[in-house]
């Protein structure tokens, strides 16, 4: 197949002009001008034609979500941060399930621990993390024998291809520093990257065992370990120079720290996470208003309604105000965190919450009673805009690196596929986005969280149609596993 006339972006190669791109075998056979003819012909002019987008940071399970996401240029989807454990279990379920867009995952800190330290069954799903997520048992500190036997687990992930190690440290805050450094080492030691979601920052919670963001640079530095420091957007509110501040004073150092941002003011989790306790709301500036619970769609009244919510849901998922989208200045810290060097592009898309009547996975279009955060669907396309057509006005190769060829780099160590993918280049893996550079946008709002991107006229996942003229190609599933060559 050809795909003819478009504008070729190739952030690595620096490419960016008129060419014809040939696909064939799941492969970009060839990149030129004037190629003969393919069995198939599709013109592309005035489009652009890049590497898909590859997302560090999502939760994603569901056909309905993953279809989202490809709609929004996203070709291979990644489960790092909370991670998945055991890491086996997932990869078998998601080739059971046949995918869309590539897939993979980290082994999973929260449900280690939550094995190691609670004595809970292991399961391999980010709902088992949310339904016990309010669990006081999982969150205490670990004995030796206990951090042993979590150490043990997340090692066994590593040896069957876990993409790293995902520590939700954030929603554990007993877990001690030391734990954390002995984490950090064992993903050293197995040459594989940590995603974390930051301990709580000394402004927000003086009392904090250690300073989040002191936390991931100190363990850098101290076991060599490459530590993704993950939606510093979200985890460090308005004190987003000062994190950023010292990350780069890090990385100057010598210290292996990335990072990701996603483009929106609010965040979301469950309702149960240990820092939305009503005692705790007042840390981060927020009150229960501050909360809108997805399932309802209602504000949160008031302390007792939380706790409620807490008590009957806890792993219901609650949009929580952070940064005002509205502000001048809020936006403008926002964007920092999406322009600092190096830092790509991850959504955090959630799963989504069917608000009436019970799921159904193969529904398409999703009806819109089913709810989710618009980060879902809108990431990539929200950045793109932001980024090449806001005031910051990156150029367009600029802003595509930071959402496929640097979150490839990232991982690139010990997971081959990461080095076919992020590419626009001949021999490379047919992960192509053809889109609109003047229309690309997002369109999904709080309100309204499950509306498509709009712009992107055709997605490719290892050659195959995933999204064809904007629309869904309902039974492609050309999606495969990224795993990483344990050392
Ligand atoms: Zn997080």
């Amino acid at each position: 197949m050809v795909l003819r006339g478009g504008r070729v972006i190739d952030p690595e190669s620096g490419l960016d002009a008129v060419r014809d791109v040939a696909v064939a075998d799941g492969l970009i056979a060839a990149i030129g001008t004037g190629l003969p003819p393919g069995h198939s012909e599709l013109d592309v002019a005035g489009q652009v034609v890049t590497a898909g987008f590859i997302d560090l940071h999502s939760h994603v399970s569901d056909l309905g979500g993953l279809r989202l996401e490809a709609l929004d240029g996203v070709t291979t989807a990644l489960e790092l941060e909370a991670g998945v454990t055991p890491v086996a279990d997932a990869y078998r379920r998601a080739a059971e399930q046949g995918r869309p867009i590539n897939y993979g995952f980290a082994a999973s800190w929260a449900l280690a621990r939550m094995e190691a330290v609670a004595g809970l069954p292991p399961e391999a799903s980010l709902g088992a993390f949310m339904s016990r997520i309010s669990s006081p048992a999982w969150r205490r500190p670990a004995r030796p024998a206990e951090l042993d036997a979590l150490l043990a687990r997340l090692s066994a992930d590593l040896a069957d291809g876990a993409l790293g190690i995902g520590v939700l440290l954030g929603y554990a805050p007993d877990a001690s520093p030391a734990e954390y450094l002995r984490v950090a080492g064992l993903a050293a030691s197995a040459g594989m990257p940590t995603f974390t979601h930051a301990r709580d920052l000394i402004e927000l919670v003086p009392a904090t065992a250690m300073d989040g963001a002191e936390e991931i640079t100190r363990a850098a530095a101290e076991t060599g370990a490459h530590m993704h420091y993950c939606h510093i957007n979200s985890t460090s509110h308005r004190h987003i120079d000062r994190v950023l501040a010292l990350v780069e004073r890090a990385q100057a150092a010598g210290a292996r720290i990335s990072t990701e941002a996603y483009p929106y003011g609010s965040g979301m989790t469950g309702i149960g996470a240990a820092f939305l306790a009503p005692e705790r709301l007042g840390e981060r500036g927020l009150v229960p208003s501050s909360l809108t619970y997805a399932p309802t769609g209602e504000r949160v009244a008031s302390e007792a309604r939380l706790r409620e919510l807490r008590r009957s849901d806890p792993g219901g998922l609650v949009i929580i105000e952070q940064l005002d989208e509205d502000d001048p200045a809020d936006r403008a810290l926002l964007m920092r965190s999406l322009t600092f060097p190096g830092a790509v592009i991850a959504s955090d898309a959630m799963p989504l919450t069917w608000t009436t009547g019970a799921a159904d996975p193969l529904a398409w279009p999703l009806p819109a009673t089913v709810i989710t955060h618009p980060r879902t669907a809108g990431t990539f396309g929200r950045a793109l805009r932001l980024l090449t057509r806001s005031g910051v006005r990156l150029g367009l190769a600029e802003a595509l690196a930071k959402c496929s060829l640097e979150p490839a780099r990232l991982l690139a160590d010990r997971v081959p596929a990461m080095r076919r993918k992020g590419r626009l280049q001949a021999g490379l893996d047919a992960d192509v986005v053809v889109f609109d550079p003047a229309t690309i946008t997002d369109r999904a709002s709080y309100r309204h969280s499950t509306v498509p991107s709009a712009g992107i006229r055709h997605v490719l996942v290892n050659g195959s149609f995933v999204v064809r003229d904007g629309d869904i190609v309902p039974d492609s599933r050309p999606g495969r596993p990224v795993r990483a060559e344990p050392r």
